[in-house]
């Protein structure tokens, strides 16, 4: 058959739900109720929603028919024992503990392993794993190779750790103060950037001789595992699920959020294989999420979740989801918009940096342009800057992020290339007037997780 160019979303629409474009007065109006805050706004308020990919994608028609057979016995139930082989299958870890999302898993595995004043490294934390570490009082620090930092930079692996700063880290702090290493895959934070298997390795030597254990951030592991084979030499040949389980094998637990390469709408896992860890762990979940064979989650959803973690390894859904990101990046570089290169699996990541010089970091730049999609074209993006990342000092001034970005984040099998295009013509409407856009300041915040909740200002 004719190799055709285009690459087609490989599946067929089932079930379509009605979007709605309001005015922009409305917009306008939805604004300033949510005080500037992009997750003050309703759904409906929303024409094309790239907040997050977290739990916001089409489940397939195999995945709801699985769900009809959802076993909901409190204990022993049926479902959980489909979700335990699917997980055990893929990762190889013996011990499974659902939960409700990843942060869940995150808050048990800290809750469990870490003490006040450890340090837990990672190539980059991602904002819930941040804020669960530093809750039990230990520091999570970022140890991403440089490059990592370099929005224009297109190393392939950007999402590497630095392995040198992770045995500096080691020698500073000494190893009885690390509970833990963790790496993330892809690095959401960092752009969605995907960690080699070579770097997965050397940080596994690293873990080894100092006696550490490694945990995988396995929230993406399928769209990482595809930049493997696409990217790392002597991988073409191996198939995406091979790739997945060699990243896993290197790593002795893993905690996961089901709402992103998992396919379904809610869930997560803790899985690992030292059964004292997992013991405890248990008796936490029964205390905070529920009884081991179901976690946080029903029956049904642990169906979703064995299904999904299936068919998110099909390397046609792999090819169209890496390539359809890539395509809305180049849309946006062709707007002028200087974006994270090269393009993550999951979002693209406009750099505010780049395209507002005239706004700095402490007017949040990025939570400007954040705000500006939504209001010239109902999008709706998140900022990943200093509203999410920034640090009080002392004199009360904020230490700012390395990047100001904003993430559109694709939802998984959700939008077509018109609403592609569509989002491609709203960045280009927001470059065009880039020089009338704004700074923004703070007026109310909460002690962490400030971005959820904070209320802005617009600056004169
Ligand atoms: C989404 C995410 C989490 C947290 O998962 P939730 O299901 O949202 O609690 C943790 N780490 C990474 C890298 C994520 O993307």
């Amino acid at each position: 058959m004719t190799d055709f160019r285009t690459i087609i979303e490989p599946f067929r629409i089932h079930s379509v739900q009605a979007i709605r474009k309001l005015s922009s007065a409305e917009r306008e109006a939805a604004l300033h109720r949510a005080g500037h805050n992009l997750f003050g706004l309703q759904g409906d308020e929303v024409l094309i929603d790239l907040l997050t990919d977290s739990g916001t994608g089409a489940m397939s028609s195999t995945q709801w028919a699985a769900m009809m057979d959802g076993d909901e016995s409190y204990a022993g139930s049926r479902s959980f024992n489909r979700f335990q082989e699917a997980v055990a299958d893929l990762t190889g870890f013996t011990e499974v503990i659902p939960t409700h999302q990843g942060r869940a898993a995150e808050h048990i595995l800290f809750t469990v392993m870490v003490r006040s004043g450890q340090v837990v490294p990672n190539n980059t934390h991602f904002d819930t794993t941040r804020a669960n570490i530093e809750y039990v009082g230990a520091e999570a620090r970022d140890l991403v190779i440089a490059e990592g930092r370099v929005p224009a930079s297109t190393h392939p692996f950007k999402g590497n750790m630095d392995v040198d700063a992770l045995e500096a880290t080691i020698d500073e702090v000494g190893a009885a103060n690390i509970p833990l290493v963790m790496v993330t895959i892809t690095n959401n934070s960092g752009g969605g950037q995907p960690v080699s298997l070579e770097n997965l390795r050397a940080v596994r030597a690293v873990c080894d001789h100092y006696g550490l254990p490694l945990f995988l951030d396995a929230c993406r592991f399928a769209e990482n595992a595809y930049f493997i084979k696409l990217r790392e030499p002597g991988c073409a040949e191996k198939s995406a699920r091979e790739i997945a389980r060699e990243m896993f094998a290197l790593a002795d637990g893993c905690t996961m959020s089901a709402k992103k390469d998992g396919l379904a709408n809610i869930g997560g896992f803790l899985a690992l294989n030292d059964p004292e860890t997992a013991k405890s762990a248990r008796n936490l979940l029964i205390l905070t999420e529920g009884f081991p064979t179901y976690g946080g989650l029903a029956g049904y959803d642990m169906e979703a979740i064995a299904v999904g973690l299936h068919e998110v390894l099909d390397e046609e859904y792999l090819r169209y989801r890496l390539r359809s990101t890539a395509y809305l990046a180049e849309r946006a570089e062709k707007a002028g918009v200087p974006t994270v290169r090269p393009p993550g699996g999951h979002a693209v990541y406009l750099d505010a940096k780049g395209l507002l010089p005239h706004i700095p970091a402490a007017q949040y730049p990025a939570q400007a342009l954040a705000i500006e999609l939504y209001r010239v074209g109902g999008v709706r993006g998140v900022e990943i800057g200093s509203v999410m990342f920034g640090k009080p000092r002392p004199d009360g001034s904020e230490a700012p992020s390395a990047m100001e970005l904003v993430r559109l984040a694709i939802p998984r099998r959700t939008y077509t290339q018109s609403h592609i295009d569509y989002v491609g013509e709203v960045i280009e409407a927001v470059a065009n007037q880039r020089e009338a856009i704004r700074g923004y300041r703070i007026t109310e915040q909460a002690p962490w997780l400030r971005h959820f909740t904070a209320r802005f200002e617009p600056l004169a």
